[in-house]
């Protein structure tokens, strides 16, 4: 059956000479994988349209029973030209889409999760500054959104109200002082707070927070670690070696 889909390219690979096959998050069905007959051809190939993080429209040939997707046709819905253009901001679009891709099962379908990697491509294409801030955001809500809230108001044993915290190195979950798990990443009461304000901030307003690097990089460690504890297919993310050598080197 002939479907139309609006998706966002997460991997492409080589497949024969002038063919490749596709991973799409798309709107509609989920993460699907499709064939793109002649994508490699100088003429009229579509290849540059399947690079990673690009929105696009797509027409295939659906058929649920099988694991690979005809694809007909495809056009690009929204140029991501300034993310390509910034080394800083395609590694935190490759970080996300990398992560929509290894922590996803096939055709498992979330408008939610679509409309968050959606509009956090386009900020990181418009915005000026704050991509790491996009990206702290962009964990916050893609960990939420699957089911597991990185913020915790109390500690994990105690119940005690968190004003500093620990995350435990063996569960993932945050412990008080008293309770002594101090073996794991350290949040403070100002990265507690931080991550509550991330969290409850709208994405077209996250211009208006700053946070200083150092701040950026202990954040960024504790969201990857905890995603790492609670998400399936987190702990091999490639994009993130790139991301340390270009924004906390
Ligand atoms: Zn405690």
């Amino acid at each position: 059956m002939v479907k139309e889909a609006t998706g966002i390219v997460l991997k492409s690979i080589s497949y024969s000479e002038s063919s490749l096959i596709s991973r799409i998050y798309t709107k509609e069905f989920g993460k699907i994988s499709v064939m793109a007959r002649g994508a490699k051809k100088a003429k009229g190939g579509k290849a540059g349209m399947l690079e990673p993080m690009n929105i696009v429209e797509l027409q295939i040939n659906l058929n649920e029973s099988r694991d690979l997707q005809i694809l007909r046709e495809i056009s690009i819905i929204q140029n991501l030209s300034h993310i390509r253009s910034n080394i800083q901001k395609l590694a935190v679009g490759l970080v996300m889409v990398e992560i929509l891709d290894k922590t996803t099962q096939a055709n498992d379908q979330s408008e939610i999760l679509y409309r968050l990697i959606q509009k956090s491509l386009i900020t990181l294409d418009h915005n000026s500054n704050n991509h790491l801030t996009l990206l702290l955001f962009y964990h916050l809500q893609f960990s939420k959104y699957s089911g597991f809230n990185p913020i915790q108001d109390q500690c994990h044993q105690c119940n005690d109200l968190l004003t500093e915290a620990n995350l435990h190195s063996q569960n993932g979950y945050l412990y008080c002082k008293n309770c002594n798990y101090n073996d794991g990443i350290y949040l403070s009461n100002d990265n507690l707070s931080l991550l509550k304000l991330l969290s409850s901030t709208h994405i077209n307003d996250l211009q208006s927070i700053e946070i200083n690097s150092k701040t950026v990089q202990v954040l960024e460690k504790y969201l990857i670690q905890f995603m790492v504890f609670h998400l399936q297919g987190m702990h091999n993310i490639k994009s993130l070696n790139f991301l340390n050598e270009v924004a906390f080197a």
